[in-house]
């Protein structure tokens, strides 16, 4: 992400407020930018914008920077910034809030492959209650980088020889008990 001087005039107060009342993010006022998340973190070194810099891209209001940033895709929940904020901020969580926000807005890079991997599960489940291996990697290398799909024909075609593919998707039992048990809450006007 380019560094960019940033203006107050930009910033979302609203959206702001309401992210930090998310489950995990209720903490991030109390963030000192100490660095010690940024520090502990093993993938910040390949992110675009480190913990620390994300926490105050949030609670400034910076939201299409926090949305857009590829870090929140980078991140495996290991909760090593968790252990070692002062602060006890739980920046793993608002790592979740904001891919959450991110798949919702479909704000994230096109044919970047975790998004789309992330999409694409998430609308298999809800669709039928479940995943499928075969059409999860299909459909994520369709959408990310489809020359890659020509090399793994063969691979596919020999898997399906020996009875190691299914092609076919049933759905669970009592699907629509599931989808309605899984759908997401509405807020509270
Ligand atoms: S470790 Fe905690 S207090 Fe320090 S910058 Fe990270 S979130 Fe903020
Ligand atoms: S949970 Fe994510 S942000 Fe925190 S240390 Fe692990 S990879 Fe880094």
């Amino acid at each position: 992400m380019k560094r960019e001087l940033k203006f107050q005039r930009e910033a979302d107060g609203a959206w702001a407020g309401k992210f930090a009342a998310l489950p995990g993010c209720e903490r991030i006022a109390s963030c000192t930018q100490c660095g010690s998340c940024s520090a502990a973190c093993p993938l910040s070194i390949y992110m675009d914008v480190t913990p620390r810099r994300l926490i105050a891209l949030v609670r400034s209001g910076f939201r299409s920077e926090a949305i857009q940033s590829r870090s929140i895709w980078l991140c495996t929940s290991c909760y090593a910034c968790v252990s070692a904020c002062p602060q006890k901020i739980n920046v793993a969580d608002l790592m979740f809030a904001l891919k959450r926000e991110a798949i919702e807005t479909r704000t994230y890079p096109r044919r970047f492959a975790v998004p789309v991997l992330s999409d694409e599960f998430m609308s298999m489940v809800r669709t039928r209650g479940r995943s499928s291996d075969f059409w999860l990697a299909a459909r994520m290398t369709l959408r990310s980088n489809p020359a890659a799909l020509l090399g793994m024909i063969s691979t596919g075609w020999r898997l399906w020889r020996t009875g190691r593919l299914r092609l076919n998707m049933e759905p669970i039992h009592r699907l629509a008990e599931f989808q309605r048990a899984s759908a997401p809450r509405k807020e509270a006007a």
